[in-house]
């Protein structure tokens, strides 16, 4: 059997600990504030654990009641981190709705002589409500991730084991004998454990993501940005060669840009760039693969798409482009697009195919722009 005196030490000296590594890794660097929330929740929590560890040093009462209500607040903050970790909306006040209460129970339990026992189960009630309110949060999205998934279970699992003690301990505390309280309290370790490292892990999760999205994503069009589109375009191509499936590629290039920023100013064409790309996906297929090379360059490559076809879809975006709403802040200017159409050639890199793309497209302006132009093809090599 598991004494409780030892286990509070256990789990405060672990919860601190857990504090501290976190308090290490936030240090300059720009942490999103739920890791911030949940460090504090953690050193309550562990605070108040060995405050419940001295107690018995000192009278009856006033230490638990300090240690409850601490850990009370502890146990809200982990909560307040999660809340902020999901980007909810006016958590705040529900907090409080279910922490003040707790506080008020905890006090109302001190001031009517409530045992030492007593008040652990007390605190123990409402902090596995907590925890299985957390779970129904992780568990709610249907595409949750795996890591999400285990750690609502893994806090469900805890509510049922403290209330399973507690409804078989039935108002009686210290009633309950072995297994069912060391499965609450094995419960309880696994809880600090699988929610101290995963929320870490998802946080560092969402943080790759944003990374990811940082390194790839062009911020101001959404598109790929140069060095993804080269990445996933050579991707393309080289699956397409090993289906022996044709490819194409288009280089696109906006009309009279310059004259639209002179005339506007900046922020319109920034406006106008977004414009641009809020019609090429509407006119795009899933698979094809779209990315800003620069300023209001394009290129786009089509795999599984023939010549013939890539024609077709650049004269449709051409017209979709020409047929666009004017701007509201560039009520004079009409957007019109160059584009130049290649086929990539077998085993042509992209690199060279740009250039001829790019040819193309050169020849689509000299010849009056809002054209489409098809490209010379490949040279084979002798
Ligand atoms: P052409 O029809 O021959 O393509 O003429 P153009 O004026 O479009 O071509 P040019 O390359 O001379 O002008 C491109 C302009 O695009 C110049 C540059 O200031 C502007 N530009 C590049 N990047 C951005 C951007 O992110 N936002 C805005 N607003 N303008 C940009
Ligand atoms: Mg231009
Ligand atoms: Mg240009």
């Amino acid at each position: 059997m598991i004494d409780i005196q030892t286990f509070m030490l256990a789990l405060g000296v672990g919860n601190i600990a857990f504090a501290l590594l976190m308090a290490g890794y936030m240090r300059g660097a720009d942490n999103s504030p739920a890791l911030g929330w949940w460090m504090w929740g953690r050193l309550s929590i562990g605070l108040a654990q060995l405050c419940w560890w001295v107690a018995p040093q000192f009278e009856p009462g006033l230490v638990e009641a300090l240690s409850a209500c601490v850990w009370l607040a502890g146990v809200a903050l982990e909560v307040g981190a999660n809340c902020l970790f999901f980007g909810f909306r006016r958590w705040r006040q529900s907090l409080y709705l279910f922490t003040l209460p707790g506080w008020v129970a905890i006090g109302y339990a001190v001031a009517t002589g409530a045992s030492r026992l007593q008040l652990t189960e007390l605190i123990s009630f409402i902090i596995a409500l907590f925890v299985f309110g957390a779970a129904v949060v992780l568990l709610r999205p249907r595409k949750a991730p795996l890591l999400q998934r285990l750690i609502g279970i893994n806090n469900i699992l805890f509510a049922l084991a403290i209330w399973t003690w507690l409804g078989l301990e039935g108002g009686n505390p210290g009633t309950t004998v072995s297994p069912v309280k060391d499965v609450a309290y094995l419960a309880s370790y696994l809880l600090m454990i699988v929610n101290g490292f995963g929320f870490l892990l998802l946080c560092k999760q969402k943080d790759d993501a944003l990374m990811r999205s940082l390194a790839t994503v062009d911020s101001l069009t959404g598109m790929l940005n140069r060095r993804a589109f080269f990445e996933r375009a050579d991707s393309a191509r080289l699956l397409a060669l090993r289906l022996r499936k044709p490819i194409t590629l288009l280089m696109l290039d906006i009309d009279h840009f310059k004259q639209l920023n002179d005339g506007y100013g900046h922020a319109c064409g920034d406006r106008a760039l977004q414009a641009f790309a809020d019609t090429a996906r509407g006119v795009l297929r899933e698979h094809d693969v779209i990315g800003r090379l620069g300023g209001e360059e394009f290129a786009l490559v089509l795999p599984g798409t023939a010549l013939e076809g890539a024609l077709e879809a650049a004269e449709r975006l051409r017209i979709a482009v020409a047929e666009a709403p004017v701007l509201d802040c560039a009520p004079g200017y009409r957007m019109t697009v160059s584009i130049g159409v290649v086929t990539i050639g077998v085993g042509e890199e992209l690199t060279a195919a740009l250039a001829r793309a790019d040819h193309a497209l050169y020849a689509a302006k000299t010849g009056g722009r809002n054209r489409v132009e098809l490209g010379a093809p490949m040279l084979r090599r002798a």
